[in-house]
């Protein structure tokens, strides 16, 4: 089953779970993110989009304290988390699942699902639960990750942030290099992801995917917002501006609030 906007909320009334200002970080001389700020609150699925090279993973990073901002906050639950190591990180609930997988290949599924478990919180995910939402991963507990297929390591690698328990689980293209079957079926394990209170923020270069899962997505293009809004409010022809730099999207534009051409 493939999840719809309708799937995850915006409440916008209340306060956002994750609030990144103003974000500017640099590799070396190259300014890859220029005062991105973005907000996802409790429960949504929040989705950034842009093409090769936007800064889509560097803003992941950057929340999941990989990267350094050199100007801007990130704040948690409130909490000012700009400072903070990753594993404090992990710890106050922002766990990710890298692109490309990143799984120790010589280990066994069952050895990296528990290396998911070193900064633990409490909560509702044990590998027990892992297994039961995919049942075919108890059978091949003992297998080495590496003999698994590309698909079958991404669920490893979803599993090994899930018993993390995380509040907020940020996913970087989980559909790199799989086929669209396969993708399907691993985006179609959100909704009872999200069952158990988690949100998401994740990064799709897939924008057709983007916009089938998310309640809220934004466009990065060479480190800057290019647009933002419900998939409901945005046109294919805005995205595709924005997405490519065409005259037609302004920077930062919002959809829905009349900062569409
Ligand atoms: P992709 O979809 O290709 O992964 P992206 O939108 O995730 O792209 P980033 O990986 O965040 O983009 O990269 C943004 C820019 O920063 C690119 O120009 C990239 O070459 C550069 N970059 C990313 N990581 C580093 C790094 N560790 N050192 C130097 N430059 C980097």
């Amino acid at each position: 089953m493939v999840t719809g906007p309708g799937n995850s909320q915006r409440l916008e009334g209340g306060s956002p779970l994750l609030e990144v200002s103003e974000l500017v970080v640099h590799h070396g001389q190259l300014r890859a993110l220029d005062g991105v700020s973005l907000r996802v609150f409790p429960g949504e699925v929040y989705a950034i989009i842009g093409a090769n090279g936007a800064g889509k993973s560097t803003l992941l990073r950057t929340i999941s304290g990989l990267h350094r901002p050199s100007a801007g906050s990130v704040l948690f639950d409130g909490q000012d988390m700009t400072r903070l190591r990753p594993e404090r990180r992990a710890t106050a609930g922002i766990v990710m699942v890298p692109e490309g997988r990143r799984l120790f290949g010589s280990l066994s599924v069952e050895e990296n699902l528990q290396v998911g478990t070193a900064y633990a919180r409490q909560g509702p995910w044990t590998i027990e639960q892992v297994y039961e939402m995919f049942g075919w991963m108890r059978e091949r507990r003992g297998q080495r990750a590496a003999q698994l297929s590309g698909g079958e390591q991404q669920a490893v690698a979803i599993g090994r942030a899930l018993v993390a328990n995380p509040r907020m689980l940020l996913l970087d293209e989980l559909s790199l290099g799989l086929a669209p079957v396969v993708v399907q079926r691993i985006y179609g394990m959100l909704p009872q992801i999200l069952a158990t209170g988690l949100t998401v923020l994740l990064v799709e270069q897939d924008v057709s995917q983007a916009l089938r899962v998310a309640s809220h997505i934004h466009c990065l293009l060479e480190g800057k917002t290019t647009l933002e809004g419900r998939p409901a409010d945005v046109t294919a022809d805005l995205v595709e501006a924005a997405y490519f730099g065409l005259a037609g999207a302004t920077p930062g534009s919002r959809a829905g609030e009349g900062g569409g051409p």
